[in-house]
């Protein structure tokens, strides 16, 4: 067996952050050697997870924890804005990112695309490392040559910050790169409320459910004559993305540019 690769997670506090730190300390060849916050800063990462100390203090400071541990591979579970500084200080310290954090602009992902180009290094960006939806977006991007009136129906948990989500919107690109004329829904409604067909991403109508008890889940909806055909994804828990990113951190350092969804890297 090689190395084990040494990793950062930042966000290490948060909801994901906590997952994928269960899953470095569980997988045979990777190795938790930083973990940044600015939650329970101080506090040894073990004991927040509610176990026992395992000798790695949570961090406020991603440079200073690069130059103490060393790592590989930063994998990002925290806000848009502050993921893109710490993917902009990751590459520069050679480093390579390995970003689950969504809301990431077309912008964010050139500048990527350029760092990445400059230092040699490779970054993965995925809004959804669950296999599960990976798949609903391949078949989807199936379904939209037969089926071109298509909308997305995205539902998820009421603490999430940014909609539409980065799984929807991923998806509305590749059914429009699927197809040459747009894909989408018919238009001339007269909407009696604003918003109420929900926002236009090339051409594909996504409509956002914000509500508790909700995880991650998405429908993408095709309507044909006299049939529909409905995909779903469901995301029931965090654990679901646990082995995606697991599996970007081994792969992202034998890899060039930015990867941009985990199915690139399959
Ligand atoms: P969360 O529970 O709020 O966790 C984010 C963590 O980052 C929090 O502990 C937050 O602290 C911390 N943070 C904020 N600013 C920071 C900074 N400057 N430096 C270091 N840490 C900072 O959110 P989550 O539910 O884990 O989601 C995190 C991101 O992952 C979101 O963008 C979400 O959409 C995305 N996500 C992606 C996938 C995927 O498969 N790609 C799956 C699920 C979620 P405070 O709360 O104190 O600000």
């Amino acid at each position: 067996m090689g190395e084990n690769i040494k990793v950062v997670v930042c966000g290490a506090c948060g909801r994901m952050g906590q997952e994928v730190v269960r899953g470095l300390m569980q997988a045979d060849n990777l190795q938790l050697v930083g973990a940044v916050d600015v939650r329970c800063v101080g506090m040894d990462i073990g004991i927040v997870l509610g176990g026992e100390a395992v000798g790695i203090e949570v961090s406020q400071d991603l440079r200073a924890s690069i130059d103490k541990n060393n790592p590989q591979v930063m994998i990002d579970f925290t806000v848009p804005n502050v993921a893109m500084e710490h993917a902009r200080l990751a590459l520069s310290a050679g480093v390579f990112p390995v970003i689950g954090t969504t809301g990431f602009t077309m912008a964010d992902i050139d500048e990527l695309h350029q760092l990445c180009e400059r230092t040699g290094l490779a970054a993965v960006v995925a809004p959804n490392f669950a296999m599960g939806a990976i798949l609903m977006m391949r078949f989807a991007r199936e379904a939209v040559r037969y089926f071109p009136r298509v909308e997305i129906i995205e539902m998820h948990h009421d603490a999430k910050m940014d909609a539409p989500s980065g799984t929807a919107l991923k998806t509305a690109e590749m059914l429009a790169e699927e197809v040459e004329q747009s894909p989408g829904s018919k238009g001339g409604f007269i909407d009696k409320l604003a918003g109420v067909r929900g926002g236009d991403y090339h051409g594909v109508r996504i409509h956002s459910v914000r509500l508790p008890g909700l995880m991650a889940h998405q429908e993408v909806i095709f309507g044909g004559l006299g049939q529909v055909l409905t995909l779903r994804h469901d995301s029931i828990s965090r654990e679901s993305f646990v082995p995606g990113v697991l599996l970007a951190v081994e792969r992202v350092t034998h890899a060039k540019g930015v990867i941009y969804g985990l199915e690139n890297l399959l």
